[in-house]
């Protein structure tokens, strides 16, 4: 199997294919965001990215929920390329996570991207894009989805010439455990494509390009905190009387104020998280501190703390007084029942586990059902 090497190269300041969606929404958003900071790296996509280096070298994570979800990936990519190209995985060319450019008449870059996985048989001209993604936001079908479109014009970039058919498909296991679907790009596709993209690119280099706020676009864009557009559109929102206003509105309006809502959120959290970054560099903020944080007293012994306590007063802390105020941490009994499942030979997913540990446990157990949340339906950008 022949495995081209990662390329380290940089975006070259020019747009990705990952940010084209965002363009094509809001125009402006690309001068917006390169007047702002690079942003410190969430949690979840310090996960993302974990979890997509797993998948690049081919890694078990040690937790056992993502050690499955790299096994399911690892899987359908199995499937995919069994049906698509049906030959020996020898003879297939592999580049992993390298970055593409298309060029200009001049050689200059006009964007870049970098698909997790290309699969490409010289023998029967067909290549197959697979992008992972880890988020639990479902990202647009893969027909409308711009990132495959830019990958797959990427694609013939890097190969110096189109092969004849591309698919292309998305891989989101905490989405979906179905078999993603795929797009299929002819030549007369990408040329449209190409188009397609070169004119949102020029349309968002314009001086003043304009603004245009909606949630998905903003969900991601370096400038929603300094933002005029969004502002404005929170100002709108928020100018009236929304008890008044609600009935009135109709459903459309209310879903662009959920948004909307949305995104104040978020401009909320990076606020207080620079006041906190403030505050900790010791700038003085009028009417605000940093408390402490808050100490937490955990047992972390269990079996230990009782021996100390039973030993100390055996006649009034025994097993069942002790275990009376002990809390069961049911992930990590998951885990553990997962495990030792696994270790007998048992073919099960942690989800299965899970199933049996509930079923099994639920005279000594209870279910409590939470509030429902609103839950966004259909395609979202993560
Ligand atoms: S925050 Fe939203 S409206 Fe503002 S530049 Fe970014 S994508 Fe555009």
């Amino acid at each position: 199997m022949k495995t081209t090497l990662i390329n380290k190269d940089s975006r070259m300041g020019r747009p990705s294919a990952s940010g084209i969606f965002r363009l094509a929404q809001c125009p402006g958003s690309w001068l917006a965001e390169s007047k702002c900071p690079p942003e410190e790296e969430s949690e979840d996509a310090a996960t993302g990215t974990y979890l997509h280096d797993c998948m690049e070298h081919n890694r078990t994570p040690d937790d056992p929920e993502q050690a499955e979800l790299i096994e399911f990936c690892f899987q359908v990519e199995g499937e995919l390329v069994e049906n698509i190209f049906d030959e020996e995985a020898s003879n297939l060319t592999i580049i992993r996570e390298e970055r593409m450019f298309a060029m200009d008449e001049d050689g200059n870059v006009i964007f870049s991207g970098k698909p997790d996985k290309v699969y490409y048989s010289p023998l029967k001209d067909i290549a197959l894009i697979l992008d992972y993604k880890f988020g639990r936001l479902a990202v647009d079908p893969v027909e409308q989805n711009r990132q495959l479109a830019a990958l797959a014009v990427l694609l013939r970039y890097k190969l110096g010439s189109c092969p004849s058919t591309i698919f292309a498909g998305i891989i989101q296991p905490y989405v979906s455990r179905r078999k993603p679907q795929l797009v299929k790009f002819l030549p007369e596709h990408l040329d449209a494509a190409e188009r397609y993209l070169r004119k949102i690119i020029a349309d968002a280099e314009v001086p003043n390009a304009p603004l245009r706020p909606d949630e998905k676009a903003c969900r991601y864009c370096r400038a929603k905190t300094a933002c005029p557009a969004v502002k404005m559109a929170l100002v709108n929102v928020t100018s009236g009387d929304l008890v008044a206003s609600w009935e009135q509105w109709s459903p459309e309006k209310r879903r662009e104020a959920y948004d909307l809502a949305q995104l104040a959120k978020k401009w909320a959290a990076s606020v207080e998280a620079k006041v906190k970054a403030d505050l900790k560099a010791e700038l003085k903020i009028p009417g605000l501190c940093l408390t402490s944080g808050k100490k937490a007293f955990t047992v972390t012994d269990p079996a230990a703390a009782f021996n100390v306590l039973h030993e100390l007063f055996p006649d009034r802390i025994r097993a069942a007084e002790f275990t009376a105020v002990c809390k069961v941490g049911i992930t990590e009994l998951d885990k553990l029942v997962h495990s030792v499942r696994k270790l007998q030979g048992i073919q099960t997913t942690v989800d299965e586990s899970k199933k049996w540990l509930r079923k099994t446990l639920a005279g000594c157990a209870s279910t409590k059902v939470s509030e429902g949340s609103v839950k966004e339906i259909g395609g979202g950008a993560a």
